[in-house]
């Protein structure tokens, strides 16, 4: 089965590439949800947080860094970083990825 991030990591399927060094890569996403709408994903293929394990952890930590640097460069104060864990809750691409948006207000609790 392919996986369309492995295909943006890999360079196969074009994206709007933002970011990318040796393990992850960030992206526009395709249907903005918000004026900022990044994707962050790993370029190893982890299906959602949840199948990740002890040997991912210093890559989970750098997808923060990241997410970090992105908004320093962007110069977002306020963002909104979630990741969508599960069909039930909103996961449509079963490859790991954060969603970093910015540039309007955010409600919360989240719908
Ligand atoms: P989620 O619903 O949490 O799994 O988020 C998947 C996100 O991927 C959605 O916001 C989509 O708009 C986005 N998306 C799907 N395909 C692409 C693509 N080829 N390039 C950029 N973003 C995409």
């Amino acid at each position: 089965m392919t996986c369309i991030f492995c295909g943006i990591a890999d360079g196969s399927i074009k994206s709007q590439l933002i970011y990318e060094d040796e393990h992850v890569v960030a992206f526009k996403d395709l249907n903005p949800q918000a004026p900022t709408h990044l994707l962050i994903i790993p370029r190893k293929h982890i299906a959602r947080l949840c199948e990740a394990d002890e040997k991912d952890a210093a890559l989970l930590g750098h997808i923060l860094l990241v997410a970090k640097k992105l908004a320093q460069q962007f110069d977002l104060k306020d963002f909104r970083l979630v990741t969508n864990n599960g069909k039930g809750a909103g996961q449509s691409v079963d490859h790991l990825h954060f969603h970093m948006m910015a540039g309007r207000r955010f409600l919360w609790p989240a719908g």
